[in-house]
């Protein structure tokens, strides 16, 4: 828009696709294959790129804080900083945890711990979490650890309530029974970090080298003293029209939003179809236009990655497994990817 100055404020240039993780854990994708490059992009929407982490916000004086010290005013804001992953119970594990966000940091320290490692022919992996990215990451990891390792052993730990939750007990059935055809161990309990492994509240301890954290998101720290609406959990409250409900200039989508009007689970499908809407509502916040509202559809469809080039496909009722469900997977994430580092896809 004319007369308006962008800036894109983001942790690290490249933002690795989270969906094609499990898939690189497996060995299926080289770390290329689901790197986005965000300085084309924010070149190409007339913005300035501004590598920091974002440490503060003060909602009523409109300002950022950045990690590089410098302060940004704005006149509208739209967050999109997805969450944290919450290792809080994990810490005590020290340089064995690995937590799964930031995505591209992960990537980094899973190639070191192998690559300190490539000696032993022991090695015992744990992956805490029982979410759609627990499931999918067990079972990437498997595959990676059993080709690199003589005697591997890999379990996964949630608590059984916490286990894909939100998805169909048939889509539950299918991926405990692909857990266990893998010999995956499955643990129904809460993990807490000890020296050397994990303590479980059925009391057992699993020795340990290394766990991947996978144990859900919450929002960051420096949300809290933002002054911004937030829910019970700290999430940002915005209405249908991603606007917070207290400080009108503010947008928000993502893992980082709780809407007041119904609820609707963090997932990478409704961040990335909340992103025209965002885009829209901001452009009518400046020129006064009607807001419009994102309503997800009523089905989404999921495809879990069992790290053998194979997925579980779920849509409604539906629910299958096969390698054709991995090759829609593989070619629809491909797509996804390329829209945004392909120049002849997005457009310019
Ligand atoms: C292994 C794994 C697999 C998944 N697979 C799927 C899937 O197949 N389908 C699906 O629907 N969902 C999936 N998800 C969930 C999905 O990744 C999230 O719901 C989605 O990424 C949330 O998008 P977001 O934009 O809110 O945040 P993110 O994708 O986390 O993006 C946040 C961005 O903000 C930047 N940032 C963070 N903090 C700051 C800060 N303080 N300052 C500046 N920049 C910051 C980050 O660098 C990042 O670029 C998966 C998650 C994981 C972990």
């Amino acid at each position: 828009m004319p007369g308006t100055e962008r800036w894109l404020v983001t942790s690290s240039r490249h933002t690795a696709y989270s969906g094609m993780l499990p898939g690189w854990l497996a060995g299926h994708y080289r770390a290329s294959d689901l790197l986005i490059d965000l300085g084309p992009l924010a070149e190409k929407a007339g913005a300035k790129l501004v590598v920091a982490d974002v440490v503060g916000l003060d909602a009523a004086r409109q300002t950022l804080s950045l990690s590089s010290g410098e302060e940004i005013g704005f006149d509208l804001l739209s967050l999109a900083t997805g969450g944290e992953t919450d290792i809080s119970s994990l810490a005590a594990l020290g340089d064995s945890l690995l937590s799964v966000r930031p995505v591209g940091a992960f990537m980094e320290r899973w190639s070191n711990f192998l690559d300190r490692n490539a000696l032993a022919s022991t090695i015992s992996i744990a992956v805490a979490g029982g979410g759609a990215a627990g499931v999918e990451l067990a079972l990437g990891a498997e595959v990676a650890i059993r080709r690199l390792f003589r005697n591997a052993r890999i379990s996964l730990v949630a608590p059984e309530d916490g286990f894909l939750s939100g998805h169909a007990p048939q889509v539950r059935k299918r991926a405990l029974a692909e857990l266990a055809r893998r010999g995956i161990a499955v643990h129904f309990a809460q993990a807490v970090g000890a020296e050397g492994g994990l303590l479980l509240s059925n009391g057992d301890f699993l020795p340990i080298d290394c766990v991947i954290a996978a144990t859900g998101s919450r929002p960051p720290r420096w949300l809290a003293g933002s002054g911004l609406a937030c829910n019970e959990a700290g999430l940002v409250a915005v209405g249908a029209d991603l606007r917070s409900i207290s400080h009108g200039s503010i947008f928000a989508a993502g893992d980082i939003i709780d809407r007041v009007d119904r609820s609707l689970e963090r997932s990478g499908v409704h961040a990335v179809k909340a992103g025209p809407v965002l885009a829209a509502n901001l452009r009518a916040a400046l020129s006064g236009a009607r807001r419009s509202q994102y309503q997800p559809r009523s089905r989404t469809l999921y495809l879990l990655a069992t790290g053998d080039k194979r997925a579980i496909v779920s849509w409604g009722r539906f629910v299958a497994v096969g390698h054709w469900a991995w090759r829609i997977k593989d070619w629809i994430d491909r797509y996804f990817v390329s829209r945004y580092t392909n120049p002849a896809r997005n457009g310019q």
